[in-house]
């Protein structure tokens, strides 16, 4: 299997109601997005599954990615529930199936097995992790025959996880980054705003443009108008000394809930 081509993708999480989520879906393939994140927790398959069909795009130009619940993590869980995915999605195959979260049920050493034999089986192409310390992901790394395609964790200029990052370029995988807008928290960061009025755009394309030059692919959730501007994103050039005024901002907190989190448990 060639390596996994990552670009900036679309998060669906919160897109709740199926037809505006499948509509945001299609909006999103026509604009240009050839990468869309889901996950059984959001309950919204089925829709991100009409949306592509409904879309100008052809499937096989798209990369699928879907997380298997941490209560389906048992090796029986792992086989049915993804199945569950594939018929809820309406395909045959996903591009990407990760380890939503390594709590609930999962087992290492029982886990890990069941997401190779699905790989084996064409079920899906690659495998990935997500929410991993830096600990697990050597683990993991150990357990699966599959080499780890991506590793999904929270990361946006006010979060940048430096350890993560040296480790995906350590072990040759995507660094996916949720949360990619510290869910809108972030946008008024003062050097966010000064480098997005020095380029004439919004400090959301700066945020995602900062993720891109520093090899994490950004997977904002959007509506409406954000999602053709977050694609902006790709386009803008910062400089290195923008580039280094963003890296110089301090950490803050996770703005994904600390009490779901495997590292609290
Ligand atoms: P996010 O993408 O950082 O932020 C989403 C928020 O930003 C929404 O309120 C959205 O509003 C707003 N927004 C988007 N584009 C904007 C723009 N150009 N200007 C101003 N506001 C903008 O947060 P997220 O949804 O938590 O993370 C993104 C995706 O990551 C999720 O959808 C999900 O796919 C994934 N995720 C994965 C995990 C995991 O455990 N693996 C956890 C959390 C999230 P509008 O809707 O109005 O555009």
């Amino acid at each position: 299997m060639p390596p996994l081509p990552l670009s900036l993708g679309l998060g669906t999480s919160g897109l709740d109601d199926p037809e505006s989520c499948a509509e945001t879906v299609r909006t999103a393939l026509n604009a240009g997005y050839r990468h869309i994140d889901t996950a059984q927790m959001y309950g919204n398959e089925v829709a991100v599954g009409e949306g592509l069909r409904a879309s100008d795009v052809d499937r096989d130009e798209v990369v699928i990615a879907t997380k298997i619940h941490y209560d389906n993590l048992s090796p029986e869980a792992v086989r049915e529930t993804a199945h569950e995915s594939l018929d809820r999605l309406g395909l045959d195959r996903v591009d990407l199936l990760y380890v939503h979260w390594p709590m609930g049920a999962y087992d290492p050493e029982r886990t890990l097995p069941a997401f190779d034999a699905l790989r084996e089986a064409g079920v899906t192409d690659h495998v990935g992790i997500s929410n991993f310390t830096p600990e697990l992901v050597r683990e993991a790394s150990g357990i699966l025959d599959s080499p780890i395609a991506a590793h999904q964790v929270e990361c946006h200029p006010r979060f940048k996880q430096p350890e993560l990052r040296r480790l995906a370029a350590e072990f040759d995988h995507h660094l996916v980054g949720y949360s990619p807008l510290g869910r809108g928290e972030i946008l008024d960061e003062d050097v966010l705003v000064e480098v997005a009025e020095a380029h004439g755009t919004s400090s959301a394309v700066v945020a995602l443009a900062w993720a891109l030059e520093r090899d994490v692919v950004p997977i904002p959730k959007a509506t409406g108008d954000h999602v053709t501007e977050n694609l902006m994103a790709l386009e803008v050039d910062l400089r290195e000394s923008e580039l280094a005024a963003i890296d110089d901002l301090a950490d803050g907190d996770r703005v994904i809930d600390p009490e779901q989190a495997a590292w609290n448990r």
